[in-house]
C-alpha cells in the first residue's frame, strides 16, 4: 500500500524564532515528530514530498502577510533538522493550497497513494487548505495532530476538527504509536 508524506512550510521563516513568520514555541515540538516520520517512511521507501513556500519579493500574499519565504533568501530554506532525505521531492509552492499551480498533482497521479499524510504549518492555513484540496482529489487524508501547528492555538485546535468532520481526514498523533519490531524507538 503507497503512503505519501506530504510536509509543508518547514522553512526557517516559520519554524525558527528569527524568522518573519515564526510560529511559536509549539510550532518547535512538530520538528523532531516530523524527524521521526520522515525516518519512517524512508525506511519504508514511500515517497515524501516537501511543499515549501517560495515568493517572489512583490509577491501579492504580501498584502496578507510580513514578506516571508522570498526564493533564495535564508527564510526559505528548510530548517537544518529537517533537512530533506535525498529521495525526497521538493515542490516550490506560491499559495496556500499545496496544488495551486504546482506539480503535486502530477506526482500523486504518478505514485497513486492510498493516504495521504500531511504534515508541518499553519494546521489552519496551508495544511487546511491543502486537506481540503486532497479530499476535492477524492485521496484520503490523514493529519498527525502533533506533527502541524499554528500561530494560534484556537485555529489550530478548530482546523483539526474541521479538517476530521467535513474532509474526512483521519487523524493520529505519530507520539503515541506502540513501537514496531522494525523501527524501535
Ligand atoms: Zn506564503
Amino acid at each position: 500500500m503507497t503512503e505519501v508524506l506530504l510536509v509543508i512550510d518547514v522553512l526557517n521563516d516559520f519554524l525558527d524564532p528569527a524568522g518573519a513568520l515564526f510560529c511559536g514555541p509549539r510550532a518547535r515540538a512538530i520538528i523532531p515528530v516530523i524527524r521521526s516520520l520522515l525516518d519512517h517512511f524512508q525506511r519504508q521507501g514511500q515517497p515524501i514530498f516537501y511543499l515549501t513556500d517560495a515568493h517572489r519579493p512583490d509577491d501579492a500574499e504580501f498584502a496578507l502577510f510580513p514578506e516571508h519565504a522570498v526564493t533564495g533568501s535564508w527564510g526559505s530554506r528548510i530548517i537544518a533538522p529537517l533537512t530533506p532525505p535525498k529521495d525526497a521531492k521538493i515542490i516550490p509552492k506560491t499559495r496556500f493550497s499545496s496544488f495551486y499551480a504546482t506539480d503535486l498533482e502530477a506526482e500523486l497521479r504518478r505514485v497513486g497513494p492510498e493516504r495521504v499524510w500531511v504534515t508541518g504549518v499553519c494546521t489552519s492555513i496551508c495544511v487546511m487548505d491543502t486537506v481540503g484540496d486532497l479530499r476535492n482529489r477524492a485521496y484520503s487524508p490523514l493529519v498527525v495532530d502533533d506533527a502541524v501547528a499554528d500561530f494560534d492555538q484556537q485555529f489550530h485546535e478548530f482546523a483539526l476538527i474541521r479538517m476530521e468532520r467535513v474532509y474526512g481526514a483521519k487523524r493520529i498523533r505519530w507520539g503515541d504509536r506502540e513501537p514496531s519490531p522494525e523501527a524501535p524507538a
